[in-house]
Parts: C-alpha cells; sequence; structure tokens
C-alpha cells in the first residue's frame, strides 16, 4: 500500500478549501446531539425548553440517512463502548420503571430480526425494546442518502447484496419473502446489469506511481486480452506476461498430484504464496494482485487460503483441475449456492438497508409508509415513532449497552436488568429475557458473570475493518469519457472504486446518463501484510480510529485526480460531498484455516460463544461465524428459540 500523509494541508487544486455543500451541518449537529456527551447542541435546537426533555430521535427533522461525513462507525457511537472495555466508572443510573418481556441488545439484521422472531411467536402484544449505539438502526445495513441536482441518490453504508456463499436456510429465505423480497423476480424487475456496458464503458486498473512508477489507468479488464490491456501499464515486460498468464491461462502448478491433495496443500498456503511460490510470478504481479482478496474478507491475499480463493473464482487455478466440493479445512462451498432465498447480484439502491427498514416497517409499522419492498426504497422513515410509550415494540438509538445482569441467580432468575448510556446518563430496564445481538467479543464486557471459558471465545470474535467510502459527483462525465465504470487500484488508497449500479425500483431513479449525478463508491481496508490476518484486523482498527475525516477527503480527491485525469476530472468542482463509512467493527469473524486451530466445527469459538446463559442469548452473524444476511437472521432465530425453551 502506497504512504499517504496523515494530516495533509488543505490542497486549492483539489478542491480541499472549498465548502463541499453537506447537509452535516444541520443534520450533524441534530444527530450528533443524540450520540455526543454534550447538551449544547440539544439546547441550539431548543430541547431543553420541551417540557419533557426529548432524545434527538423525537425531534422533528431528525433524519441520519441524509447525514454526510464520518458515518459507520460515527463519533458519539463507540465512546462509551471503549469507556467500558478501558474500565472507567459510569455515572449513577436512572431507573426508567421500564420492563419488557425482550430486550434486544443491537438493531443490525439480526437484532431487528430477533425482535421480528420474537413477536411472531409470542403474539403483537409482546413487549419488546431494542437498543442500538449508532444514531441510525440496520447496524452495517446503513443507507447514504444524497440530495443530488434535485433528486435523492442512495448508496449502501456497508453490506449491499443479499448474496451468500451458501445456500439460504429456510428460516433466511422466509423471513425475506416474508417481509416481500422475491430476489428472482426483484432481480428481473430492478437490475441493470449490462447498463454501464452498453455504453461502452469498461472495467479497469490504475496503477500509482507509489506503487508501480507512475500513474497509468489501463481499461478493457476482462473484455479485452490481457496483453493488449496491460500494454500501457508500468509494469516489468515479465509481470505484464505473468498476469496474463494467470488471468487467461491453464496451468497445472502441481501436476501428478491427485485432486483431493492438491486442494489440501492450498488450503495450507496463502493465495500469495501460490501465486509467488507454485504460479512463480513477478513481485511486480504480487503487487498488483495483493488487495485482490480485500472486498471479500477485509484483509489482502498473503492471509487467504488459496483454496478459498480457488473456491471464490479468483484466477490462476484454471489448469488445476480441481474437483468440486469442500474439504473441512475451507471457509466455504464451492458452487453450493444459487437464488436460494438470497441472490448473488440482486441488491437495493441502498443494499441490506432495505432490510432493515423492511423489518423496521414489520415491527413499528407507523415509522415507515408503504407496504412493498419497493416502495420502501423511497419512503421517509419517521423516527419520532420509533420509541413511542404507547408502542409494545420500541427501538431506541444512540444507546449503548454497557451491562447486562440478571435479577439473582442465572440459573433461576426471571429477569435480567440492562444498562445503557445514551447522552451521556446511564439508564435501566428490566426484561424477563435479552437477545445479545451485538458484536460478540464486546458480550464480555456487558455480561462478567458468563463462565470465563465462554468469555474466552467471545473475545475471541473479532470482527475484521473496512470502509466504504461514498463520493457523490456532479457527474460522470470523465467516467464516460475514458470508458471505464470499476477501477481496480491495487496500490492505491482506495483499490476498489466503482459508479453506483443502475438499479431502478418502485419510484427510485437511479443515474442515468453521464451529465447527471452520481454516487463513487469506493472500498478500503485497512491491513498490514507481514502480520497474522488477527493482528492485521486489530493494527487496522487503531489505523481507521486514529483517521480523521480530512484525511480520507485529502486521498480520495488526490486518488479520482490522478486515476481521472485523462477525462478530464476536476476534484474541486466536480465533488459534491463526501461520507466515510467507516467500520472498524466489520466483517464478522469467519474461519480461515490459515491461522485458527483445527477443531471440530462444534468446538469453534462462534459455537462455544453462543451459548444460552440463563435469561439471555446471543446472536448477531459473529455467533454464525459468516459475515452474511443470512447468518445474521439464522443466528437471531436460533437465539430466540433458546430463549423460549423451557428451562430445566
Ligand atoms: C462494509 C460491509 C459490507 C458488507 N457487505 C455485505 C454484503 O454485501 N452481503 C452480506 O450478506 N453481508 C455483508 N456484510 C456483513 C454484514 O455484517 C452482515 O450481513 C449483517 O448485516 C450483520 O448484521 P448483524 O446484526 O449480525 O451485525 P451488525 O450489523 O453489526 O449489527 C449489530 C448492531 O449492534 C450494535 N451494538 C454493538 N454493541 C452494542 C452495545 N453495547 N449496545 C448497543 N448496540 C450495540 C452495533 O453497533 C450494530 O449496530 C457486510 C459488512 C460490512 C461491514
Amino acid at each position: 500500500m502506497s504512504p499517504h500523509a496523515k494530516n495533509p494541508p488543505p490542497d486549492r487544486q483539489l478542491g480541499e478549501d472549498r465548502p463541499i455543500p453537506r447537509r452535516d451541518f444541520l443534520q450533524g449537529a441534530l444527530v450528533g446531539a443524540a450520540s455526543a456527551w454534550s447538551g449544547a447542541l440539544l439546547r441550539a435546537y431548543g430541547a431543553d425548553a420541551l417540557p419533557e426533555r426529548r432524545a434527538a430521535q423525537d425531534l422533528p427533522g431528525y433524519y441520519p440517512p441524509a447525514i454526510t461525513g464520518m458515518r459507520g462507525s460515527h463519533p458519539g457511537s463507540f465512546e462509551a463502548a471503549h469507556a467500558l472495555r478501558d474500565g472507567h466508572a459510569v455515572g449513577p443510573e436512572t431507573d426508567t420503571r421500564e420492563i419488557y418481556d425482550l430486550v434486544v441488545v443491537g438493531a443490525g439484521i439480526s437484532g431487528l430480526a430477533a425482535a421480528h422472531f420474537f413477536r411472531a411467536r409470542n403474539g403483537a402484544a409482546a413487549r419488546v425494546l431494542i437498543l442500538d449505539n449508532h444514531d441510525d438502526f440496520g447496524g452495517h445495513a446503513k443507507r447514504n442518502e444524497f440530495e443530488l441536482g434535485g433528486a435523492v441518490q442512495l448508496s449502501n453504508g456497508g453490506t449491499l447484496e443479499i448474496d451468500s456463499p451458501r445456500p439460504y436456510s429456510a428460516v433466511a429465505s422466509g423471513l425475506l419473502r416474508e417481509l416481500g423480497i422475491d430476489v428472482v423476480s426483484l432481480r428481473r424487475k430492478i437490475e441493470h446489469p449490462q447498463f454501464y456496458r452498453t455504453l461502452g464503458l469498461q472495467q479497469g486498473a490504475f496503477f500509482d506511481r507509489e506503487t508501480f512508477g507512475a500513474d497509468q489507468l489501463v481499461v478493457g479488464l476482462g473484455t479485452a486480452p490481457m496483453r493488449h490491456v496491460l500494454a500501457q501499464a508500468p509494469l516489468s515486460a515479465r509481470a505484464r506476461a505473468d498476469i496474463a498468464r494467470i488471468e487467461e491461462g491453464a496451468v497445472d502448478y502441481l501436476p501428478g498430484v491427485p485432486s483431493a491433495d492438491k486442494k489440501l496443500q492450498l488450503s495450507k498456503i496463502s493465495y500469495r504464496d501460490f501465486l509467488r511460490g507454485l504460479a512463480k510470478v513477478d513481485p511486480q504481479a504480487i503487487a498488483y494482485y495483493q488487495p485482490l482478496t480485500h472486498d471479500w474478507w477485509a484483509v489482502g491475499i498473503d492471509a487467504i487460503s488459496a483454496l478459498d480463493c480457488w473456491a471464490f473464482g479468483l484466477p490462476g487455478f484454471r489448469g488445476m483441475h480441481l474437483e468440486g466440493g469442500s474439504i473441512a479445512r475451507m471457509g466455504y462451498t464451492p458452487s453450493g449456492y444459487k437464488d436460494t432465498g438470497g441472490s448473488a447480484t440482486l441488491h437495493f439502491p441502498d443494499g441490506n438497508a432495505t432490510i432493515a427498514r423492511l423489518l423496521v416497517r414489520s415491527l413499528i409499522p407507523e415509522a415507515v409508509p408503504g407496504s412493498s419492498a419497493e416502495d420502501v426504497v423511497t419512503a421517509r422513515v419517521d423516527y419520532g415513532r420509533l420509541d413511542r410509550a404507547d408502542s409494545a415494540m420500541r427501538l431506541r438509538l444512540s444507546s449503548s449497552v454497557i451491562g447486562a445482569a440478571h435479577i439473582g441467580d442465572p440459573a433461576r432468575a426471571r429477569e435480567v436488568q440492562v444498562r445503557y448510556v445514551r447522552e451521556g446518563q446511564v439508564y435501566g430496564v428490566r426484561a424477563r429475557g435479552c437477545v445479545l445481538a451485538c458484536w460478540n467479543m464486546m458480550i464480555p464486557y456487558l455480561v462478567p458473570e458468563l463462565p470465563e471459558a465462554q468469555k474466552a471465545a467471545l473475545h475471541s470474535l473479532v470482527k475484521a475493518p473496512l470502509v466504504y467510502s461514498i463520493v457523490a459527483l456532479r457527474n460522470w462525465r470523465a467516467f464516460s469519457k475514458l470508458g471505464v465504470e470499476q477501477i481496480y487500484a491495487p496500490g492505491s488508497y482506495h483499490p476498489l472504486v466503482k459508479l453506483n449500479a443502475k438499479v431502478d425500483v418502485g419510484s427510485y431513479r437511479s443515474s442515468s446518463a453521464p451529465d447527471e449525478p452520481i454516487l463513487l463508491r469506493m472500498v478500503r481496508v485497512p491491513c498490514k501484510p507481514g502480520l497474522s490476518e488477527h493482528e492485521q484486523n486489530k493494527a487496522g482498527r487503531a489505523e481507521l480510529l486514529a483517521t480523521p475525516f480530512a484525511t480520507f477527503e485529502h486521498n480520495i480527491r488526490d486518488q479520482l485526480s490522478r486515476m481521472l485525469r485523462g477525462g478530464g476530472f476536476d476534484p474541486a468542482t466536480d465533488i459534491e460531498a463526501i461520507t466515510v463509512n467507516r467500520w472498524p467493527h466489520g466483517y464478522a469473524p469467519e474461519y480461515n484455516p490459515l491461522w485458527d486451530p483445527e477443531v471440530p466445527p462444534q468446538q469453534r469459538a462462534n459455537v462455544l460463544g453462543r451459548a444460552p446463559f440463563g435469561r439471555m442469548t446471543i446472536a448477531n452473524s459473529d455467533s454464525g461465524a459468516a459475515a452474511y444476511t443470512d447468518s445474521a437472521i439464522d443466528q437471531a432465530d436460533r437465539a430466540v428459540n433458546e430463549l423460549l425453551r423451557p428451562q430445566g
């Protein structure tokens, strides 16, 4: 990864001195008040003058999807959790005197699904409170909304596709159907997979001078022969030939070895070692492939097994004659997945935020107008209706849970006490049960009474960090002129850059011509090759939390100006707004044969960690060890079933 200045001075040519028309001043102030420790901003909006102090989410105009700037784990969402981790004392508790049948910790897809399943099994009168530390619901299912040229443009701030490398379970596909998502018919109706292709736009690669010696964009990846595409690339002749061989050749790098033995060998080496050691490619080609696995695993090719890369269809294995099917030392089942409830390609304009919004509609219909999976895309959520005292189902935002304890002996207790921090104040509620659908590694801090072995297992389930930056552009003429719709930039700050896909659904219209505004999606994974996967994640997480928005902005402007220079792109005038969705806790930890101990599946940390504990059960995709929607849903179902099981 190329070096980039940490705190660069504002660059006039890049437009850093120009205020981008963000609406985060108004909206951000309002929402920031919910999560910040000070009440000053609330006062600015007159909240203190209200007869009863209301939370920010109840104030008129509260609309977090429209906030730009630093999102994802936004300022104000994680400080209480870090204070708990660091052992800081909290202030006295205010007893809300609220008693629920269920408290759900975490309003991601798993927590929302848990509330849905619980109510389905207990009736509409069941009293449920869902608590989340963010200013919006959905967890990684985050909606980014921009008003551009008088129209709304949408993007996902986190999870995008309803995909999974495994077939969807009956539970997960059943829930999607219940929510009105029929992936097969929706795919036909809303996707335009050939849109850019019909306009002559293709995939490109950008070689940056810090990594490859010169800035150069090449176009035609996947359509033209690799030797033509790379002809202008600042690579040695050998590196070009090696990349062409990996992409298009059919070489058996383990001749004479039976398929089963090959697979075992490939499961023990990284994809980088496969390329370097077996395929013997040039170091420049290694640099070219280094971030190829970022978007799938949030780590580079040095930390993912060659076999898993084969299963995901990465290049280089065509001549290896590997027989289909998975082996124990694999994270994935190759080609076991079709449209089985989820879909390998279908996504809504705001990604799986639509699933979260449909779940909230099913839980609190008055908060989300409309009745279909298509009209929900343009529905404006009324956040003021999410947490009403007269509703059996309540969703409370900007509320970081800092403790959950049984009232009495966990084996016999009939209630749990849940404490959370909101606007700097500690509150307590009671419930007959609690589903912890939050990040599993945090649960030992919340529930110190858990058995030590279970706490150790939970502690190890740390998510991998990554960033989805969304850049609002005035137009996409530069892309059109260069004939490119997505760019793989292996040495750049954001190695993956892509024009927002064309998806038209309900009354929502995505950008349809180069003169129109559009959203650009950029992916960054802060990994540190040379360390173990776990240590890379740890270092990347620290980097993300220490990187200010200004650094992201500078690097985005710099990268776009260099990549798109030939198309006349001017970052000072072409960029309308930037949102950085920072996820220090991103993808759920998955089994990685390179780093994880070889134990039977039932002894893996996620299984040991998710054991029910008295009136508490554990959900989240972490407990399924799979960073996918179906896992979040399946684990919610299991956690609710465990809670409702008669206690022995
Ligand atoms: C950038 C990104 C892209 C992804 N892309 C895809 C994709 O395309 N397809 C796919 O299927 N999956 C994708 N995933 C995986 C995604 O994580 C899962 O599919 C799923 O959305 C996870 O849901 P969850 O409810 O298990 O976890 P989360 O979405 O993380 O929700 C858990 C919630 O609990 C909250 N929480 C944590 N601690 C506390 C606390 N103490 N108090 C209160 N609340 C707390 C969290 O802040 C969060 O809001 C992606 C993930 C990321 C980060």
